[in-house]
């Protein structure tokens, strides 16, 4: 359409246009296209002129950087420090990148800064100061492998650290121009130990010529492995001074003992220091001696053997006796501040720890062990034996204020986990085992031999708190291991355990019907045996559930018939604990003939139990057995719950 109008157009421009101005368009038109046809040519040219100008200069300026480059690797070679100087500040940017290209440059660099600490060329020469400058180009790893040659060096010889710490100080300050600071940062953390190690040894030295030998050894052993030249030799020192302290204390102990001042003879063995207690020689010598005192010094002693149990404490009484068993808690358990205050009762009376293998030594006759009561116990003037023990330590009440767990802390100490306003905390007097274990080491002469207490234990409850009484449990290994390590810990302090039955069923009515009396017996034992004896190890002791006493009088009247009592024996048991208040009767066994509950292969023993319940009962009191009565020990905060029960 628009290319018809524009014709039409035409014909009619043709009528009334000029025919001059038609030809000078067509001029213009043609001059134009001359025009681009030229400029394009010269663009083109220029264009090649200048590529060609530009890859002549590129391969130009290739021979000047080789150049360059050539001639300061041979300055540096020649060690012309001014001349590499020079030409390495004139070098460009790619100049500069070439260069760190250059294996041979770098290689260079690094064998001479090798050759300065390898042998030993420490002085500001030419070579020093073009390793100093050009230290960006040390490898790291020539670096780590020069200060850890060092190292190794200072570590393994008596190379002091000062000679160590100068010539670090020297590297540090060739390398200050590279990034090395935490390579030798590194080595300057590990040397500092060193350092303190042997500070210690030095330490060590100067006790021993002052001869004070515990700090000695102390310092000595306080000297660590990767201080290897001065480890072996402080190890050798510690042992040759253990041996010095032993032969002084048991030279001292022989000339009191020759001159027959067995006293003094027995007090210094027993201020043998710590880090030799266990050395057999002076186990020996002190076995003997104390043997001997306690022959010379200590007392004959017949009668009765006290016996006495406490359930778990109950640390916080007001939340306990108002739960929901509360009546029951009330009656069974003794509070923390009971115990505390008849634990001082005890000592005030003359009352001393001993351990059940104190009261009698065993023979054998026709293949059966028989235990031998003694015809008398040799114990300081003025004490009267005393066995004690703690039932069911399973710490399954925490939640009505009671231990939660027993546990291990950081070091190595036993520690008791008890909730307090709703968060656990670790304490060190949450249950009776700590507070004895305490209340011993302040008061030494209320523990014969060290003795603590017998802990009996069941097995369908936890143990200590650990989740180990359900058998199907996918952490019961887990948290055997911790029960077992709570174990060890207390034998270790002093405690021993007993079998305390693993159902814990008193009454011939708890029993399932399809089981005897004897039945149930063996196999709650052997339950007891199999699951629990790995935890806490094989005892000779049985505690009985409840108190049951299996007919034990019927031997008294010389009918040995109880089935369950003979089991009891034959499945290794030999003292069986039950519990009773009539002491004098019961356990009236060292020196005295044919004790009522002493049958050859074992010995039936009661227990005085301390709760709420024995608080008020009148048939046997507290006085009338132990000497002190309820009124001093008895928690005050019982007068409020005991009018409810
Ligand atoms: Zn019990």
């Amino acid at each position: 359409m628009k290319s018809n109008i524009q014709k039409k157009n035409m014909k009619k421009n043709k009528k009334d246009t000029r025919p001059k101005k038609q030809i000078s368009k067509f001029k213009y038109g043609l001059g134009k296209i001359i025009l681009v046809i030229l400029f394009t040519c010269i663009v083109a040219l220029a264009i090649y002129l200048l590529l060609d100008w530009s890859l002549d200069l590129a391969s130009k300026r290739n021979i000047i950087n080789e150049k360059s480059i050539n001639s300061l690797i041979t300055a540096v070679k020649n060690n012309d420090y001014d001349k590499a100087v020079s030409l390495y500040e004139q070098l460009s940017d790619e100049d500069m990148n070439s260069l760190s290209e250059s294996a041979q440059f770098r290689d260079d660099i690094n064998n001479k800064f090798n050759d300065i600490f390898v042998s030993n060329e420490q002085n500001s020469t030419d070579k020093y100061k073009i390793v100093e400058y050009f230290s960006i180009f040390i490898y790291d790893s020539e670096v780590d492998k020069t200060i850890n040659n060092l190292y190794i060096t200072f570590k393994t010889t008596n190379m002091s650290y000062e000679n160590y710490q100068n010539t670090i100080n020297h590297i540090s300050d060739l390398l200050k121009n590279g990034n090395f600071v935490n390579i030798i940062n590194l080595y300057n953390e590990k040397a500092e130990l060193i350092k303190i190690s042997r500070e210690q040894y030095n330490k060590a030295k100067s006790f021993e010529n002052e001869q004070d030998y515990l700090n000695a050894y102390e310092c000595y052993m306080s000297v660590i492995a990767e201080d290897i030249f001065y480890y072996s030799v402080a190890q050798e020192d510690a042992v040759k001074l253990k041996s010095a302290i032993k032969a002084s204390i048991l030279e001292r102990a022989r000339i009191y003992e020759s001159e027959n001042d067995i006293e003094n003879a027995y007090y210094t063995i027993k201020s043998a220091p710590d880090i030799i207690i266990n050395d057999p020689e002076i186990i020996e010598y002190n076995q003997y001696i104390t043997d001997l005192y306690q022959k010379s010094t200590y007392v004959q002693y017949t009668g009765i053997v006290y016996n006495m149990f406490f359930h778990s404490l109950a640390l916080y009484p007001e939340i306990a006796f108002s739960s929901l068993r509360g009546e029951e808690l009330f009656n069974i358990m003794a509070t923390k501040y009971e115990f505390q205050k008849c634990l001082e009762k005890l000592y005030e009376h003359g009352y001393i720890l001993i351990n059940t293998t104190d009261i009698y030594e065993t023979y054998q006759k026709d293949g059966k062990e028989y235990l031998k009561i003694k015809e008398y116990l040799l114990l300081p003037e003025g004490k009267k034996p005393l066995i004690m023990s703690f039932d069911n330590l399973s710490c399954t009440h925490a939640d009505v204020g009671f231990c939660k767990k027993l546990v291990i802390d950081e070091n190595n100490n036993l520690a008791s986990i008890v909730t307090v306003n709703g968060t656990d905390t670790m304490t060190y007097d949450g249950e009776h085992v700590l507070i004895l274990y305490d209340f011993v080491k302040q008061h030494p002469d209320f523990s014969y031999n060290n003795a603590m207490a017998i802990i009996g234990m069941s097995g369908y409850e936890s143990l200590f708190g650990y989740a180990t009484a359900d058998l199907n449990s996918p952490n019961r290994q887990q948290e055997l291991d911790g029960a077992k390590k709570v174990a060890d810990k207390l034998k270790e302090m002093g405690y021993v355990f007993a079998n305390h039955s693993y159902f814990h069923y008193a009454n011939s009515s708890d029993i399932p019907s399809r089981y005897s009396d004897l039945e149930w017996l063996k196999y709650d034992t052997e339950l007891w045996k199999q699951y629990i004896e790995p935890v806490l190890g094989i005892t000779n002791l049985y505690i009985t559930p409840g108190g049951k006493n299996y007919s034990v009088s019927k031997y008294v009247d010389g009918d040995h018939a109880d089935p369950c009592y003979n089991y009891l024996v034959s499945a290794g048991y030999q003292v069986i604990l039950s519990v009773g208040r009539g002491q004098a009767y019961t356990n009236k066994i060292i020196g005295i003939t044919n004790p009522t509950f002493y049958f050859g292969t074992s010995l039936f023993m009661d227990r005085y139990n301390i709760d709420g319940k024995s608080f008020y009962k009148e048939d046997v009191k507290l006085e009338d057995v132990f000497g002190f009565s309820y009124s001093e020990i008895i928690d005050p905060v019982r007068d409020t719950y005991k009018q409810s029960f």
